[in-house]
């Protein structure tokens, strides 16, 4: 077996890592930590520690780490049928199975699921299928995306345009030109203080209402929105935000997709974000939870007035020219089937609803009072703490001085992952749906300790 420094070797003169400071990371200036094993909501690396993680790898293993049951569904595939495409009418029985069990959990309005690999693949698929459709419908013009600025949709060309973070954009010449952003529902950061939610809604109405105005409806095919705001601050969206922006996209004839990357399959505390808040999608952006990333998989869930059209298309222009080699891998399928029955069998969205609101709770009873810290905010298991300079007149620290990310390094030396959200010092809380109280206790109280070291 190789040793520890051999294989941190390795890794530096090797592997490109996403997300990462390349250079530091070359020089061994940078973080490095290898991974060894998990369990449950603990992982452990090659130095032997164990760590509660907080943030479940990407907010996506939410049955936890080592289930048995992923892991024997995914080998009896690979024994079975490793792979066959899905062109053309091919299928097999993890990937229809999985179809099926999709769409029986799917918000209502909804027509049939395409798969994919994972969720920036997933939103490309979407924004095809919608181009596709205002060309079917005679709308060539039809085309522009609105996304909000800290959306979170993905990294390649056309999703890392619509993600509206900075770091995502910077020296990559994005956001291409058919992407426009609007305000993100983020009642903490509103342009003034004195703003209650409900003018803070009617602000943001005002301001997509605006932008449509001034780019004319009829260049703008859809808006993308992740039910709660995930990688850009954990933000659920103030009371009315989503019926009063549904009421304009219809109003406008313009499509909306749900991105339920993060959201998708019981993080909320309900199966999808779109029944959380009563959102009438046209099409959802489903990955992560699908498989608990025990394999690669994401889907695209497709209502039924997109779905009368393409299948239209078809009929007149021949096959859908879209597919990826791994659509509908049968592998991921397995995984998939595997997760969302061990899901029910677990009750984990319900888990999801009431040991998230334990976790929030205790964690604005704890830390919620502190004089750097401007809000506790969450929805199901996800929570956020945003740190402030100064509470009273919700001043910011300076970005360079790294707050959010030391505390999540005083957090990380007492064996709790949380994770510095890429904008502004928000501490991002995104723990596997079975978290037990005891655990949930356990990131409250490192969370405090790390805070009062920091700060
Ligand atoms: N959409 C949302 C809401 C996400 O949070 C993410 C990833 O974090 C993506 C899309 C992109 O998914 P992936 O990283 O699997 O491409």
């Amino acid at each position: 077996m190789l040793t520890n420094d051999e294989l941190a070797k390795w890794d530096r003169e090797s592997f490109f890592h996403p997300s990462t400071a390349l250079g530091q990371f070359a020089r061994g200036e940078a973080p490095q930590r290898i991974i060894k094993g998990g369990e449950g909501v603990f992982i452990t690396d090659r130095d032997g520690n164990r760590l509660l993680d907080g943030f479940a790898g990407l907010y996506c293993v939410n049955v936890g780490y080592g289930r048995t049951e992923i892991a024997d569904a995914i080998a009896k595939q690979a024994h079975e049928l490793a792979y066959y495409h899905a062109y053309a009418g091919h299928g097999s029985e993890a990937n229809i199975t999985l179809a099926k069990m999709v769409m029986d959990r799917a918000p209502e309005g909804m027509a049939r699921v395409y798969f994919g690999l994972g969720g920036s693949d997933a939103n490309e698929t979407n924004i095809k299928l919608i181009w596709y459709y205002n060309n079917i419908l005679g709308r060539p013009a039809k085309k522009k995306i609105i996304s909000r600025w800290r959306g979170y949709h993905g990294s390649g060309l056309m999703t890392g345009s619509l993600t509206g973070l900075e770091l995502f954009h910077k020296k990559f010449d994005l956001p291409l030109a058919q992407v426009i952003h609007t305000e993100a529902p983020y009642h903490f950061r509103r342009p003034e203080l004195t703003m209650s939610e409900a003018d803070f809604v009617a602000h943001c109405v005002e301001r997509l209402e605006a932008l449509i105005a001034a780019e004319g409806a009829d260049t703008i095919a859809a808006f993308i929105g992740e039910p709660v705001l995930g990688t850009g601050g954990i933000v659920p969206p103030p009371a009315g935000y989503w019926p009063a922006i549904q009421k304009v996209l219809d109003r406008h004839d313009i499509l909306l997709i749900a991105d339920e990357v993060v959201t998708g399959f019981g993080r909320l505390g309900s199966m999808f974000g779109s029944d959380h808040y009563g959102l009438k999608p046209d099409l959802i952006t489903c990955a992560k939870g699908l498989t608990s990333a025990y394999a690669p998989l994401s889907a695209t869930i497709v209502g039924n007035r997109m779905w009368e059209v393409l299948a239209r298309g078809t009929d007149e222009n021949g096959v859908l020219g879209h597919g990826w080699t791994y659509s509908a891998h049968p592998i991921g399928a397995a995984a998939g089937i595997a997760n969302l029955k061990l899901i029910d069998k677990l009750g984990l969205v319900q888990n999801a609803g009431e040991t998230g609101a334990y976790l929030n709770a205790a964690m604005r009873a704890a830390v919620g009072d502190h004089p750097n810290v401007g809000e506790v905010r969450g929805e199901g298991m996800l929570c956020a703490v945003e740190l402030v300079a100064d509470r009273e007149g919700r001043q910011f620290f300076e970005p360079a001085q790294g707050i959010g990310a030391k505390v999540v390094a005083a957090m990380l030396r007492r064996g709790v992952i949380a994770r510095a959200m890429p904008q502004g010092d928000v501490l991002g809380f995104a723990p596997p749906l079975c978290l037990t109280r005891e655990e949930a206790d356990q990131i409250v109280e490192v969370t405090s300790e790390a805070i009062a070291e920091v700060l």
